[in-house]
């Protein structure tokens, strides 16, 4: 995807312990239509095409205008009490031998609808250059929404887990909108900037000098109202940076509501929330207020800059009243489209800063790609060897000097005090993780050489918590897979013991499990992760005590099933629970940095 990429050759990586917010603002301050060119790149027909509609509308517009004056001559001369005397001007003079060429007559019907069609042209362009930029913007914020996804989805592992769900949920949510706002802003900023164009040029044609004079006057009050522009930047920035961590905090809350009420605590989310809540609302009025200030302040100078020009061209120069008629009306209209450039100009930069997060959390994540290893498909036939492996996180050893055989077609489970590393050895043997020291291999090959994505499409994984998808149960275990018959999944629930209470359900395999997989109990989920883990017929499958919600008589059913399992496949179990260890071939117990100790059970 180009967005980002081509973002990238430009944006040298953040310095260590320089905030990523300050380098990239630093960055686009500088260079305030950045983030128009970025997109204008990655989409060139799209933009090449809502420039052409723009530029065509802006000339039908312009002649449109031209026709004006000839007709206001026509108008005023029509009545007997007007006093233009005045010979054509160079502007008008231009537009009579242009219609005289094209054989139009100088009437005021010919004229009028010479007007009309003009405007009709302008309308049909413009409602082509807006359909474009409306298009483009919804496909920048899919085409942004899909790129960190994507990105995200293939980091490291522990580049991910490091990374709040709620940052990521904004990212994709409010974020990427903004950005897609912030392009449709720039582009009507550029429509509007065309047609203020339009009008000074034809106004040039009438009177360079007032229009020199009017031009120099417009660019003083947008100068003078940039700082408001300025403080909506800042505004914009601020909200972004807070949504973030709003959004973080905001899901971390949402995840522990239960304690929180049950120990009618829910006042502390409230707190917790308030402060950013509370500063994310100054900076919305802070914002509200620049864009307010900019709508009344501007408009009040244009008109004051417009009355003096027609009290200077009627009352002090004594001009031709059509043509200042002529000025005020295309150099008001100018004004009014160059306020507009500005009033959107500052919509932009309001929710630019989103745009540029979100490039940054992007381009973070693509720095953070995990490499899948070499081109072996393993068979899984002899088994998994782990030989001295040793892993830290952050510098916190969590295995040392780790020997440990997992043999194929075997059930082995490993088990030992929490935080003595059971999960990080699943994580090392899935590839999710790579050992600091030491080698794995698998049926002797070393693991550098397995193609990963090859191998874990042989894994069946069941975590440690289920959470199932708001869907069928059908859906929970096929999910979604178009190759997945309804038939494998109801033999994938045999397999895992879940047949039976999934059959007395109201709508069986279509019953809707609600939020997280909240109408099923703890048991039940599990049984129909089970079932997920199995429908692939996986060669390694491994439970992260999976069977822990799950009463006696479950369990042993499910243990049943798991021993009948290890014909086909190889299962590694973690387990605080003696039933599944003593139905194990081999049970690697581990203390608090690893030192293992190895027993074959007694079956
Ligand atoms: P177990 O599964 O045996 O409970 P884990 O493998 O989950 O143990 O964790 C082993 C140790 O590593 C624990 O002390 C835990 O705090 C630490 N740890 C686990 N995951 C991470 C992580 N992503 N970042 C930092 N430390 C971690």
């Amino acid at each position: 995807m180009q967005i980002a990429r081509r973002y990238d050759r430009q944006h040298p990586r953040p310095r260590p312990g320089v905030s990523i917010a300050h380098t990239v603002l630093q960055d686009y301050e500088r260079l305030p239509m950045r983030l128009m060119l970025n997109l204008f790149r990655a989409y060139p027909m799209a933009s090449f095409l809502m420039v052409l509609a723009l530029f065509f509308s802006g000339l039908a517009e312009g002649l449109g205008l031209s026709a004006m004056l000839p007709m206001l001559k026509i108008v005023l001369n029509a009545d007997p009490n007007a006093a233009s005397t005045e010979p054509p001007g160079q502007m008008e003079q231009m537009v009579l031998d242009v219609l005289n060429w094209a054989g139009i007559p100088v009437t005021l019907g010919a004229l009028l609808i010479l007007i009309v069609i003009a405007a009709t042209f302008k309308a049909v362009l413009l409602l082509i250059a807006q359909r474009q930029v409306g298009y483009t913007a919804a496909r920048v914020a899919t085409d942004l929404r899909l790129q960190i996804l994507r990105n995200m989805m293939r980091s490291r592992w522990h580049f991910f887990l490091h990374q709040p769900a709620g940052k990521l949920a904004n990212t994709l949510a409010t974020e990427a909108q903004r950005a897609a706002d912030a392009y449709m802003n720039g582009a009507t900023a550029l429509t509007f900037f065309i047609q203020a164009l339009v009008y000074t040029s034809v106004a040039l044609v009438i009177s360079w000098q007032a229009t020199l004079l009017s031009v120099i006057g417009g660019i003083v009050i947008i100068g003078l109202s940039h700082f408001l522009v300025r403080m909506t930047r800042k505004a914009g920035k601020k909200q972004t940076e807070l949504m973030v961590s709003l959004m973080s905090h905001l899901t971390d809350t949402l995840q522990s509501v239960k304690p929180l009420k049950a120990m009618a605590r829910e006042h502390l989310a409230d707190e917790l929330l308030k402060h950013e809540t509370n500063r994310l609302n100054k900076a919305l009025r802070r914002q509200v207020l620049a864009s307010a200030a900019l709508n009344s302040g501007q408009d009040l100078m244009f008109i004051m800059v417009i009355a003096f020009g027609v009290y200077l061209a009627l009352g002090v120069l004594s001009m031709d009243f059509a043509i200042v008629l002529m000025l005020a009306v295309t150099l008001g209209r100018g004004y009014n489209f160059l306020g507009k450039v500005q009033k959107q100009y500052q919509k932009m930069v309001q929710s630019e800063s989103a745009y540029w997060s979100l490039i940054e959390t992007n381009r973070r994540a693509e720095a953070e790609q995990e490499h899948l290893g070499g081109h072996v498909t393993p068979a899984l036939t002899r088994g998994i060897t782990l030989r001295d492996i040793g892993f830290s996180y952050d510098g916190n050893t969590v295995l040392s000097g780790l020997d440990l055989e997992i043999p194929a077609h075997q059930m082995t489970t490993l088990v030992g005090p929490s935080g003595s590393g059971k999960t990080t050895i699943i994580d090392l043997v899935i590839g999710l993780l790579r050992p600091d020291a030491g080698q794995i291999t698998i049926d002797e090959r070393p693991f550098e050489e397995i193609d990963l994505k090859a191998w874990r499409r042989m894994v069946g994984y069941v975590p440690q918590e289920t959470v199932l998808l708001h869907d069928s149960i059908l859906h929970n275990v096929g999910l979604g897979d178009p190759q997945i018959s309804e038939e494998r999944v109801v033999a994938a629930l045999k397999q895992a013991g879940a047949w039976d209470f999934v059959q007395d359900l109201p709508e069986g395999i279509h019953t809707l499990v609600g939020e997280r997989g909240g109408r099923l109990s703890g048991g039940q989920r599990q049984r129909v992760a089970i079932a997920r883990a199995l429908i692939n017929g996986p060669q390694l499958l491994i439970l992260d005590e999976a069977t822990s919600a799950l009463d006696p008589e479950s369990e042993a059913a499910i243990i049943e099933t798991l021993r009948g399992l290890r014909e086909q496949l190889t299962i590694l179990a973690i387990t605080h629970n003696s039933s599944l260890s003593d139905a194990a071939d081999l049970v690697h117990r581990l203390e608090p940095v690893a030192t293992v100790r190895t027993e074959a059970a007694e079956i």
